[in-house]
């Protein structure tokens, strides 16, 4: 037993209106037990966020954003600030999700000041690190990963860090239907708690929590859970559904 509480977390990514996800959160709050063994958090998009907060305020799930800009406020057109998050009840952001390293140009250094306007701001941040297809094939995943991780916490101390979450997902594996073997996230997972206990020493390390992130399903959830350093899961497609989400938070 590992002492980490599991985070089975959701993201809705560009995914419903306020209306909707309104009616998805009541569900969840309808139907997740208080006080269960493991923590439950949702990211919608940011217009329902107050709305979701709302519903949920007095139920156990967590509210999270899924992403942030590291400035304060100004003139940055579109962009969100983690004060502005903090405001409607998040206590979680997602930060450098593949799809914004992907398409929206975000970097290690991007990620890094997000990292730290959220520490500033006390949201809980899920960083998130994994390998392209090419990168596993060119057998470069470790290189990727401490690279990503390094740079991203570039900066911090072990205390400014006790509620930092990370997430593997591997590229290949998002939206995709292919999940990695619970070996390969294992090998994954062990190789990030070693490099955060190489920087910020073992406590830290011991108990960070280190979510699994890609096609993540209810018939794939429990095998992952098995896994020494799989302290829980990053969901994209399958947390869209009230009710799938449901059986992989009761996995
Ligand atoms: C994600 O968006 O973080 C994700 C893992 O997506 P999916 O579960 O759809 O692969």
């Amino acid at each position: 037993m590992s002492g980490r509480r599991p985070l089975i977390a959701g993201n809705w990514k560009m995914h419903k209106t306020c209306d909707e996800a309104v009616k998805t959160a009541q569900t969840l709050a309808r139907s997740i037990p208080p006080a269960g063994d493991t923590e439950v958090m949702i990211a919608p998009p940011f217009t329902a966020l107050a709305q979701v907060f709302d519903v949920i305020k007095n139920s156990p799930i967590e509210l999270g954003a899924q992403n942030l800009h590291w400035k304060n406020q100004g003139a940055y057109t579109g962009e969100i600030s983690a004060a502005m998050l903090k405001s409607t009840g998040c206590g979680y952001a997602i930060i450098g999700h593949s799809e914004r390293r992907q398409f929206f140009g975000e970097t290690d250094a991007t990620v890094n000041l997000r990292i730290k306007a959220a520490i500033a701001h006390s949201l809980n941040p899920v960083l998130c690190v994994g390998e392209t297809e090419e990168e596993r094939d060119a057998e470069a995943t470790f290189k990727i990963l401490d690279r990503q991780v390094n740079k991203g916490l570039e900066g911090l101390v072990a205390d400014q860090l006790p509620d930092l979450v990370i997430a593997y997902e591997p590229v290949w594996a998002i939206g995709t239907g292919k999940t990695a073997t619970i070996d390969q996230a294992q090998e994954a997972h062990w190789f990030i708690r070693s490099l955060v206990e190489k920087r910020f020493g073992n406590p830290l390390a011991n108990c960070l929590r280190i979510l699994y992130g890609g096609s993540v399903k209810p018939n794939n959830i429990s095998d992952l859970m098995t896994m020494a350093d799989v302290d829980g899961a990053l969901v994209g497609g399958a947390s869209l559904e009230a009710e799938t989400f449901i059986q992989i938070v009761s996995y």
